[in-house]
Formats: C-alpha cells, sequence, structure tokens
C-alpha cells in the first residue's frame, strides 16, 4: 500500500466526523482540532488518530506550526471559515485543501452575485432599501450564522417593526421570498480530472420553519407565531431524474465561470443552495465553495455516489482521495490553494 506522507486535519465541529472517516477510509491518519468544551463526539466516534485541544478555535495559529511539523493537510468546512475569517485563512502556512482565493468571492455579497450571475443562474431579487419593499422577503443578517434572526417581511413598515428588534445589526441583506422548495445540490469537481460530480441533495430541517404547518394558520395568528430558519439538521433528498441534466448544466457553468474569475478556479465540494420554484428553476440565494453539513447523512455515500463508486464515497471520503490521486501523480500543488 502507498505510504501517505500527509495527515488529513480539521476542526472538530460541521462535518469533521465525515471528513475524518473519510480521511481515514482513504489510508491517512487524522487529527481533530477541538475545543475542549466539545472534544467528546471526537472522542466517541474514533474518526481522529489525534486530537489537539484548544482552549478556543481561535487558538488555531498557535497550534499552525504543530500541524505543518505533522505534515497536515487542513480541510475547510463552515465553522473553520466562521472560526477564523477569511482573512486569517488567507494567511495560513499551512497546507489547505482547495482555493483560498475563492474565499473572496464567496464571502463577498457583491462579487457573489457576479460569480452567479455570470453563469446565468437565477437569483432572488435584492431590495436595496426598505422602502422598495413590495412583495414579501426574507431578512438575513450577514455571516453564516444557520438562519439565526432572519425574519420575513411583507412592507417598509413590518421591516422596520421587526428590525428594531436586532438592534446591534447593521450588515444584513432583504431578499425576496421565493416560494417553493429548498434544494441544497452537492457538488464536486476535481481539477485532477477535470470532471463534475453530482454527490447528493439535501434539504435543511429549520426551526420553527418546518414546525409551521403543524399549526392552523388561525392559531398561528392568535399566537402571534413568526418564522424562524434556524438549522437544526439536514435531511436527505434525491431529486426528479429528469431534473439531473439541468442540476449538472448549471454546476458546470459556475465551475467554468470561476476558472474566468480567478485562475485555478474552483474546486473539490461545492453546493448551490436555493429554492426549486414550481417551474423547475433553481433560484440560488447562497454558494458555499467548501463542503457543505448537508453531505453529513451520506457518510456512507448517497444514492448518487452509490451509481458512481463500487463503494461507500462521502463528500469527506472523495476530498481524501483527490488528495491521495494528487499524491500519486507528483502534483499535490493542484488541489492545494
Ligand atoms: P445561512 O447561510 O445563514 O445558513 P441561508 O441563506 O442558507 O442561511 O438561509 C436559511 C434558510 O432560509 C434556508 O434554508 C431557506 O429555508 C430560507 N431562505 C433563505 N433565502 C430564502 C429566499 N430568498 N426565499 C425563501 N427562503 C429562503
Amino acid at each position: 500500500m502507498l505510504h501517505l506522507p500527509k495527515r488529513i486535519a480539521t476542526i472538530g465541529s460541521h462535518s469533521a466526523l465525515q471528513i475524518l472517516k473519510g480521511a481515514k477510509d482513504e489510508g491517512f491518519e487524522t487529527i481533530c482540532i477541538c475545543e475542549k468544551k466539545k472534544v467528546k463526539p471526537y472522542r466517541m466516534f474514533p474518526v481522529a488518530d489525534e486530537i489537539i485541544e484548544v482552549d478556543s478555535f481561535k487558538d488555531f495559529l498557535k497550534i499552525e506550526k504543530e500541524l505543518i511539523k505533522r505534515d497536515a493537510i487542513v480541510i475547510p468546512h463552515g465553522s473553520f471559515v466562521e472560526y477564523l475569517g477569511v482573512e486569517k485563512i488567507k494567511k495560513l502556512k499551512v497546507d489547505h485543501y482547495g482555493t483560498k482565493k475563492i474565499l473572496d468571492w464567496e464571502s463577498d455579497r457583491g462579487k457573489q452575485q457576479k460569480w452567479l450571475t455570470r453563469s446565468k443562474i437565477k437569483m432572488p431579487q435584492i431590495f436595496k432599501k426598505p422602502e422598495e419593499i413590495t412583495k414579501p422577503v426574507i431578512v438575513k443578517f450577514h455571516g453564516a450564522r444557520g438562519g439565526r434572526g432572519y425574519f420575513l417581511a411583507n412592507s417598509p413598515e413590518e421591516f422596520y417593526k421587526k428590525i428594531a428588534q436586532h438592534p446591534c445589526e447593521r450588515d444584513y441583506v432583504i431578499q425576496e421570498y421565493v416560494v417553493g422548495v429548498p434544494i441544497y445540490v452537492h457538488y464536486f469537481y476535481s481539477r485532477l480530472n477535470d470532471e463534475l460530480e453530482i454527490m447528493g441533495f439535501d434539504k435543511r430541517y429549520e426551526s420553527n420553519a418546518d414546525s409551521i404547518g403543524r399549526v392552523a394558520a388561525a392559531d398561528q395568528i392568535t399566537a402571534n407565531i413568526q418564522t424562524s430558519y434556524t438549522i437544526v439538521g439536514n435531511i436527505p433528498l434525491v431529486v426528479r431524474e429528469s431534473m439531473l441534466p439541468y442540476f449538472i448544466k448549471i454546476g458546470e457553468r459556475v465551475v467554468a465561470e470561476s476558472q474566468r474569475m480567478e485562475s485555478p478556479g474552483l474546486f473539490g465540494p461545492f453546493c448551490l443552495e436555493g429554492i426549486v420554484t414550481q417551474d423547475l428553476i433553481l433560484t440560488v440565494f447562497e454558494i458555499s465553495a467548501r463542503i457543505v453539513a448537508g453531505t453529513n447523512p451520506y457518510t456512507n455515500g448517497s444514492p448518487y455516489t452509490c451509481l458512481r463508486y463500487n463503494e461507500p464515497m462521502s463528500t469527506g471520503r472523495r476530498i481524501a482521495r483527490d488528495i491521495k490521486q494528487a499524491i500519486e501523480r507528483n502534483q499535490l500543488e493542484k488541489v492545494l490553494g
């Protein structure tokens, strides 16, 4: 068996269990960086060969030298970006899977909009000022925070009434509320093979949006229930097979546009997050340029990866396979950034 000179490391949160399990399945030794108070799952599920405990993820930079000494490649995920911030990630010296340049495009709303528009992806209308609100909107605060605090409004008056409950929030976006079903499309693009793969789909399980249907409309009004979108978990999903060509096409466009925007472009896992309306078009409200937590139901592979691979292939494992193939072909620089 090939001796793998690298270790795979990530921080203990988000999709770490899946990433580390996938790395072990591919033959890598694994490291999990954990906050002391959150270490238990990473001991309960034995996917980390080594656990490095820190008081806070903010101390990540203090252990960076240790990771370099161990020849680690760090796999970023949603919590990694949230806890470290784009600027610190860009300065990391430890090997990092995926291109850091794309993080700027992902974290800057204007750039993200340009990227998706140029990829001919439909997006929800944005209202620059509250006074422009003429239809139902969803108000979102900046930064991935799992939907927490988001609210709906139907008019400028309602907007001002509700925003008053968030006096410290200055940075928000007012987006058209799109009626349809939320769908998250998980892709993987390998630079080594120049191929796009659909890894799976999920929908989110959000509190209280996913329970409001259990309360009659009349009771919702008397109880003054407000819709909220706090993410609690992810639910696996399979789409109509006839929609697959469409999802493949838009994924390919997003990759091609990223290559025009910023060489070498996006690679590894990414996700288009949006609402499929009744005309079967995906209106995308966000792109994640890395592994998303919606891939977690598929630790043992998805209905789609099962068709392509003769073994359980999670997105975490697919990342490790990409790194392994890069090492075998002496092209490691192609998967680091
Ligand atoms: P975060 O990035 O903070 O996790 P999202 O932007 O993914 O939050 O939105 C959280 C949830 O809000 C989504 O899962 C979806 O249910 C709902 N949502 C977001 N944007 C829209 C929209 N434009 N129209 C309808 N629902 C939306």
